[in-house]
């Protein structure tokens, strides 16, 4: 449906002049997101705040046909956030639905809504003597409902699990305007279909997540925070066995690094340095948080670095003295995704396999993308207790960077095809969007791509919410 002015005033009335931008200027910064690659155009943006003014947008976008583009903390790193180039579909910002409802420590839950920056989130429940435990590099902008949205993963997800293990029900508003109350504040409940499940990871192409009830956690008493040197992924992952055996669930992180990105993070992010002296050609983050007490993460630590030192798998290592220092450790790994940038063209992978396959993915994976591209260098790193790696690819020094990037599909169609050779999964946190359609396609069964269609048709029958997204 073309948005014609007639129709755009229809929209503003709902919300109110103010909160409508049309300006060119004012909707920029909806349009810029983090990869640079998603150029889209929209002439409108909305900004509601009451759950009710979100139902009228979406009873009047199903009335007329138009295609409404759900945008969080815009820190998405798909393309899903964005429209498409027609100009005629509108992003509704949840950015002023942005009340944290309440927090109830007793019951370890709170309520937010869809547009709390995920660092609010955080605070709220540390205020109150909780933990929120998602977190992630962009959560000084991300918002819950984009996390939910996303399935987000992040940095904890060893020891408590992505988003949506972290939410225990959702308030929803369907394209055609209803209100799905489904804000559920109990663990155990088989009453049916779980709904939530359904919106937490669809991208917004069923619906628009307005609120939710979060699960909280006792604050850890005890931090412990190791940067390890080692030689291989290999023994990175006997030391996790390790520090599993020794931590169990107090086990929060625990993160491989490349040599290569260590280098990127030093020479291009301000404040980062190698806690380490030598050189090694892998390096792990392991984060304990002891519910017991400080001295607790302390030993624990230490009982798994020194263990690891005697069955030669570490090479060397340092532990955290202080809560600066184990925030300028982290710094060091946060800073990894961005400090390839400055290096040139990257091709980027975010793919899980069982975590036992780690290694033999990253030589089988390593000699294809060298043998296709020589002297390619390769930054893959992330989450390796869960399996998960953001296994990104830097063009070689000195090569033409448009040329290196038209190589992108061909690139991911390889190690796609590795990683589904070791069953695993092409998206393992950063969701499909307009980035990996196609490759959902060749990926699912297609009893499964046609069970999604199909719940895409009866939530959505006039095709209005984030269309060019996920199927
Ligand atoms: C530096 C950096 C580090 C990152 N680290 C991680 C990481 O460790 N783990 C990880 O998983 N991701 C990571 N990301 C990706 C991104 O931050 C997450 O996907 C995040 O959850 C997106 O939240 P957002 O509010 O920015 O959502 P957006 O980008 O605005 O939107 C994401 C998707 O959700 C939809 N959406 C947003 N809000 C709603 C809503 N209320 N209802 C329905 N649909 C909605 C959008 O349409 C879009 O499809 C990182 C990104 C950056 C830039």
């Amino acid at each position: 449906m073309t948005l014609t002015p007639e129709l755009a005033a229809r929209f503003i009335s709902i919300v109110g002049e103010k909160n409508a931008l049309r300006d060119a200027h004012d909707i920029e910064p909806y349009l810029i997101e983090p990869r640079e690659k998603f150029g889209g155009k929209t002439t409108l943006v909305l900004r509601p705040s009451e759950v009710e003014e979100v139902s009228a947008i979406l009873k009047l976008a199903t009335e007329t046909g138009t295609a409404i583009v759900p945008q969080g903390g815009n820190t998405g790193l798909v393309g899903g956030q964005m429209p498409d180039a027609s100009g005629e579909q509108i992003i509704l910002s949840l950015s002023r639905l942005n009340k944290i409802r309440s927090v109830e420590p007793s019951g370890n839950l709170m309520i937010v809504e869809a547009g709390v920056v995920l660092q609010k989130v955080q605070e709220a429940a540390e205020k109150a003597g909780r933990l929120f435990p998602l977190s992630l590099g962009s959560e000084g902008s991300c918002q819950i409902g984009g996390n939910l949205s996303s399935n987000a993963g992040g940095t904890a997800v060893l020891a408590y699990g992505n988003t949506r293990e972290l939410c225990l029900g959702v308030e929803v508003v369907l394209p055609t305007g209803e209100i799905l109350n489904d804000l559920r504040y109990v663990k155990k409940d088989n009453t049916g279909y779980d709904l939530k499940d359904l919106f937490v990871g669809a991208e917004g192409t069923l619906g628009v997540i307005t609120a939710a009830v979060l699960k909280l956690f006792p604050l850890p008493k005890g931090k412990g925070v190791a940067y390890v040197g080692l030689n291989s992924p290999d023994d990175a992952l006997k030391l996790l066995a390790l520090a599993q055996s020794h931590a169990g669930a107090s086990l929060t992180g625990f993160e491989l690094m490349p040599r290569v990105g260590v280098e990127f993070s030093v020479a291009h992010t301000e404040g980062v340095r190698d806690p380490l002296q030598g050189v090694h050609n892998w390096y792990v983050l392991i984060d304990i948080s002891s519910s017991r007490s400080a001295e607790d993460a302390r030993e624990t630590i230490e009982a798994i670095l020194t263990e690891g030192f005697e069955a030669g798998l570490v090479e060397d290592a340092t532990i955290a003295d202080s809560t600066a220092q184990e925030k300028s450790f982290w710094h060091m790994r946060e800073a990894m995704s961005m400090a390839q940038k400055p290096e040139g063209g990257s091709i980027k992978h975010d793919i899980s396999v069982p975590v036992a396959r780690i290694p033999e993915f990253i030589t089988e994976a390593d000699a294809a993308v060298l043998e296709m591209i020589p002297g390619a260098r390769i930054v893959s790193f992330g989450h390796m207790g869960d399996g998960n790696l953001h296994y990104n690819i830097t063009q070689p020094k000195g090569a033409d960077k448009e040329a290196f990037l038209a190589r992108w599909g061909e690139v991911n169609a390889r190690v796609h095809g590795i990683v589904r050779a070791y069953k695993g999964s092409i998206s393992a946190e950063h969701g499909i969007g307009q980035l990996k359609r196609k490759e959902l396609s060749e990926t699912k069964s297609p009893v499964a791509l046609d069970l999604m269609r199909r719940i895409k048709t009866s939530f959505d029958p006039a095709g209005i919410m984030n269309p060019g997204k996920v199927i």
